[in-house]
């Protein structure tokens, strides 16, 4: 007997139809004897269609109140799950985040988890429950709703996962696995088998919305067993997030390409060059919670620096303002924002021991004529920021010229 955590996004709970197929599949495993904890997504558009009713309301939703609407879609689905469970003959019950105590932080719309009471949910399974919990949402120390930032419902599946010290945490979603880059954009990509965990955390963190980041930050922290599958086919493996890498010679260079176009460019112009700009310029974001991803500076030859960096588009507009408010003591001769831009990463263990890398990333869009604004590496990856406009060419001239498409 094992004790499972299965996933289940939103196009996997999408309507009456699916939802009875994926109760179908956990009866399955409940009848081979396993314990079985379902997460669900709310159905497939309805986090978009919240969103946007709360803009129409406050175009900048408050974000307490956004969270406590915003995580309704979930408990519509939890409650249709265990349903279907029940009218399969399965003993089935439904919790929310704040019924779990799903404990986060209190950052509304972006919350940490920070623990899980999983007594209740332990009772359940052992009086032959599967317990359906409700994904993306939790409760701060003070009661109030939160949720864990979108594609969320990945994170509660495997920190749930980890808290019950799970056998293995299934994402079921509307592709087989993890590919070498999103299907939808190069029809090329092919499934992987497994993929190393720190590949799977750069691919995340650069983009590739399969997995959300901090569900694979859970996954390594915790060493549980994640496993990507197809809600819709009843074989397959899908691809398995591995600990340790294959010691082969065949160990492609690059094992996948992320990107998105959810960031957006703040730059910072004429700043005197002078220490402690840095801080002075990124404090009060860092103050505001604001994640920063790039950050790049140049020092022109009057002696003043460019200083650029890029945020969450969403947080565009909050970055610029505190800027503003702050441009005479910076100094800067002007503060522009860009939202025009897109970043393609490619990721891949098989970086550390080949050289040129970056020239043959580097050659690939020149040759497409396609501008590289800001460049940022690590080890394993490199992430390019370029014109929104060249994204998918960008993505399918890579795959090819790194040999992704061959089998
Ligand atoms: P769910 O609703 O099940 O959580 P998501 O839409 O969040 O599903 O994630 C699955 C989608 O991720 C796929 O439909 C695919 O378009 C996209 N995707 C992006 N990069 C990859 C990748 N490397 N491999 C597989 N899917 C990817
Ligand atoms: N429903 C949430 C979203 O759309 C969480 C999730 O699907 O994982 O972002
Ligand atoms: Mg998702």
């Amino acid at each position: 007997m094992a004790l499972i955590v299965q996933k289940y996004g939103g196009t996997s709970v999408a309507n009456p139809e699916r939802i009875k197929n994926l109760a179908s599949r956990v009866a399955r495993y409940k009848a081979l004897g396993h314990q079985v904890v379902v997460v669900v997504s709310a159905m497939s558009g309805e986090t978009n269609r919240l969103i946007a009713l709360a803009k129409e309301i406050m175009p900048d939703p408050d974000p307490r109140e956004l969270d406590v609407m915003v995580s309704t879609g979930e408990q519509v689905t939890i409650g249709l799950t265990a349903m279907a469970l029940m009218d399969l003959g399965v003993k089935a019950r439904s919790y929310t985040g704040a019924q779990v105590r799903i404990v986060t932080d209190s950052a509304f719309t972006k919350a940490r988890i920070l623990k899980i009471d999983d007594e209740r949910i332990r009772a359940d399974l052992d009086a032959g429950n599967v317990v359906v919990v409700a994904g993306f949402q939790g409760v701060d120390e003070h009661g109030n709703i939160t949720t864990l930032g979108r594609g969320g419902s990945d994170t509660t599946g495997v920190a749930l996962a980890a808290a019950l010290k799970a056998d293995e945490c299934q994402i079921y979603t509307d592709v087989d696995g993890v590919y070498t880059t999103d299907p939808r954009v190069v029809p090329e990509a092919r499934r992987l088998k497994s993929i190393t965990f720190e590949e799977m955390l750069e691919l995340a963190s650069q983009g590739s919305k399969v997995l959300q980041i901090r569900s694979v930050e859970f996954a390594g922290k915790y060493q549980v067993k994640l496993r990507v599958l197809s809600s819709f086919e009843e074989e397959g493996d899908g691809t398995l997030i591995t600990f340790e890498e294959e010691d082969n010679m065949e160990q492609p260079i690059i094992s996948g390409i992320a990107f998105n176009r959810d960031e957006a460019k703040v730059t910072v112009l004429g700043v005197p060059d002078r220490p402690g700009i840095a801080y002075q310029i990124l404090g009060p974001i860092a103050d505001a919670n604001i994640d920063v991803d790039i950050i790049i500076q140049n020092t022109g030859a009057d002696g003043t620096t460019d200083f650029t960096f890029t945020v969450h588009k969403n947080e565009l507009n909050k970055a610029l303002g505190l800027l503003r408010d702050k441009q005479k003591d910076i100094g800067a001769r002007e503060i522009a924002g860009d939202e025009k831009i897109a970043k393609v990463s490619i990721v891949g263990v098989g970086m550390r021991s080949h050289v040129g890398v970056a020239s043959l990333m580097f050659k690939t869009l020149a040759e497409e004529g396609i501008n590289i604004q800001m460049i940022s590496t690590s080890e394993i990856k490199i992430a390019v920021v370029i014109d929104e406009k060249y994204m998918e060419l960008a993505v399918r001239v890579l795959h090819k010229a790194f040999g992704l498409d061959k089998a």
